[in-house]
């Protein structure tokens, strides 16, 4: 088993400002430090001093109480973790983590919190957004072995970083992006190949976005490839299904841009040295077998090759920790990005080129969804009721500044539920489908109730008539031979199923029990089911729901009649808005009279038009690079 040593001194900024990936490449002995400045191309003002040091007077409450010693906690973020602090009489001298949280998202913070613990010498951190189950469980590992050393945990918890103000900035750069997600990293690091400097401004410690925390599957198919043929897909297709699976909404001239262009899109990708599947998959609500599948986890493929573009080329800086607020409108064109800083101070970044509009979507964002949704009837209230798999920064900012300045909101009401979010927090993660093929959903009452290779909303609004609006996902060892691989969220199965988050049995009358639906009813499900997969007497015919996405190309899957039998309860929870600010071919983005506005750009989940009234499962992070590079070539030509 894989497990990554990590052993820590002091120091924390350095880590929290270099961002997910770097954080997690980096292993820091120095015991001072603590100082964090960002520079940018043609700086005029970088006087940006940040000092984190620890709250003194509680602190040194705190000393003296410790039996010396070394202590370990065996705790579960994503995965089990074990952590060991040393003690002295009077500090923690440090924690090492044994772990295997996902590269870029769950790995970074094992190595940011302790060093933050040991530097503050306290407890009272904030837990990192985006990667609350591994932040969460390195707080208990230390609380546990605090506890064990004799030391007081309240007094420890009250003790909280102090941070000293900085200073104003003002800067002026290249190409300016807004969000350091998928289409705004891929924005960034093409205009950067295109010779410019380019300043990234982004509200979180970390890349990635909604991105990262995808299950990084990437609908592209190139027209007469082996594959193509193999799996008899052209662009066309991908054309009909998008245009059609978004009933017809869509910007037609956008949603042939992204077809046409993603394939070089994925050869950008390995160009950047990143590698993908031999065989493409079916994701959940994807329609097709054209999903280009990262070696990495979830979407951290992406993230890990443009911070090693960042790492081998001068020009490129994100700027973590701080919120764009405001655009910056002169003569009618956008010529920058008013920010706060994480201590309130205002940051100032002027483009001498084009601005790039990068942040994401609102489905996070209750009261924006809500009002999107007045006078529709497409969904149930998506209230606070209704969870999302979105990460917490990513609300809806970028709109309201878009709209600011003139730019033209559409499609609006778009939102894209899945039926396969985690009951307790609505994200993806514990999501054990793979490949749409191998699955199908019951309800509490052990009977299917929709074609799991379907549209999303379709699935999503069958999932809303059942009781609870609560389902189970099943499947056998097609997907899982023996429990120790990963999900396309980077976690072991049968972690989940040893933290209760998942159930495996060896019959299907067991994992009936297990779940609680009545066995006989189950049974006949899986029968019936099972008729319609390769091999079953009515093989090659669309089952009662309509259902033809029985087999996945490569493995024939035959069925769930294989032991080792697998359930995950999944809910309704809200993923993808397909509205937003209105775009072109160019990506420039266009105000209420139809004009472009010079110098701004746009693309992501910020944008509208591209999917319509549903998303193929597979085509957000085609979008994010296909306009993601439009955004960053355009902004990089741009000139006022
Ligand atoms: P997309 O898929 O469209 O690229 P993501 O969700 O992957 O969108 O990324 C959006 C990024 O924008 C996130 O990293 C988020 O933290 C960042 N972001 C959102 N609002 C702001 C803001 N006001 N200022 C800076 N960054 C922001």
């Amino acid at each position: 088993m894989r497990k990554n040593r990590r052993f820590f001194a002091v120091m924390a900024a350095t880590a929290l400002t270099m961002g997910a990936l770097s954080a997690c490449q980096s292993q820091p002995t120095e015991t001072t430090a603590v100082t964090e400045s960002t520079t940018a191309s043609e700086t005029t003002v970088a006087e940006t001093t940040a000092q984190t040091k620890a709250e003194e007077t509680t602190a040194a409450e705190s000393k003296g109480v410790y039996t010396p010693g070394t202590y370990s906690a065996t705790v579960t973020g994503m995965r089990e973790m074990t952590v060991s602090v040393t003690f002295s009489t009077d500090a923690i001298t440090d924690i090492q983590i044994e772990h295997e949280e996902t590269p870029g998202i769950g790995a970074p913070v094992c190595e940011s919190m302790p060093a933050q613990i040991l530097e503050i010498q306290g407890l009272g951190i904030d837990s990192i957004s985006g990667a609350t189950l591994t932040s969460n469980a390195v707080l208990a590992g230390v609380e546990d072995c605090v506890s064990q050393a004799g030391g007081d945990i309240e007094a420890l918890k009250a003790v909280k970083p102090e941070v000293v103000a900085e200073a104003d900035a003002e800067m002026t750069t290249d190409v300016v992006v807004i969000g350091a997600g998928g289409a705004g990293m891929a924005a960034a690091v093409q205009a950067s190949q295109q010779g410019k400097n380019v300043i990234v401004i982004e509200k979180s410690s970390q890349m990635g976005g909604n991105t990262i925390l995808s299950g990084g599957a990437f609908n592209a198919v190139e027209d007469g490839s082996e594959m193509a043929k193999k799996y008899e897909d052209s662009v066309e297709k991908h054309y009909t299904q998008t245009f059609n699976g978004g009933d017809q909404q869509a910007k037609p001239e956008l949603v042939h841009i992204l077809v046409d262009q993603a394939w070089s899109a994925v050869d950008w990708l390995k160009d950047l040295g990143m590698e993908f599947e031999d065989t493409p998959t079916t994701v959940a609500g994807g329609l097709w077998q054209r999903g280009q599948k990262p070696v990495e986890p979830e979407g951290t493929g992406f993230f890990i090759v443009y911070q090693n573009y960042m790492n081998s080329h001068e020009g490129l800086e994100v700027i973590y920790n701080t919120t764009a607020k405001s655009l910056i409108v002169e003569d009618g064109i956008v010529t920058g990005v008013v920010c706060e800083g994480k201590t309130g101070n205002q940051i100032t970044v002027k483009a001498n080129g084009g601005v790039v509009l990068a942040t994401g979507g609102f489905g996070g964002n209750v009261e924006m969804r809500m009002k999107a949704l007045e006078g529709t009837d497409k969904w149930p209230a998506l209230d606070e009721n209704i969870k999302t798999t979105n990460t917490s920064n990513v609300t809806g900012d970028g709109i309201a500044m878009a709209q600011e300045v003139g730019a033209n909101l559409i499609q609006m009401e778009n939102i894209q539920l899945l039926p396969l979010g985690d009951p307790q927090t609505g994200s993806l993660s514990g999501n054990i489908g793979h490949g749409a093929t191998s699955f199908i959903f019951v309800n509490k009452e052990g009977k299917r109730f929709t074609d799991e290779g379907g549209r999303r909303d379709d699935m999503t609004l069958g999932l809303f008539k059942q009781t609870d609006n609560f389902m189970y996902m099943i499947m056998d060892s097609d997907t899982y031979p023996n429990g120790t691989e990963l999900n396309n969220f980077g976690e072991h199965i049968n972690d989940l199923v040893d933290a209760g988050r998942a159930y495996k049995a060896d019959t299907l009358e067991e994992l009936a029990g297990m779940i609680g639906v009545p066995q006989d009813e189950f049974l006949a499900t899986i029968e019936e089911y099972n008729r319609h997969c390769p091999g079953g007497d009515m093989e090659g015919e669309p089952d009662e729901f309509g259902r033809t996405l029985f087999t996945d190309g490569e493995k024939k899957n035959n069925g769930i009649n294989t032991p080792p039998f697998y359930a995950a309860g999944r809910v309704p929870t809200v993923h993808h808005t397909m509205g937003g600010v209105e775009i072109n071919e160019k990506t420039e983005v266009l105000n209420t009279e139809g004009n472009v506005i010079p110098g701004f750009y746009a693309a992501g989940e910020v944008t509208g038009g591209i999917h319509g009234t549903n998303r193929l499962g597979g085509n957000a992070l085609t979008e994010t690079i296909v306009f993601g590079r439009i955004a960053g070539e355009q902004a990089a030509a741009y000139t006022k």
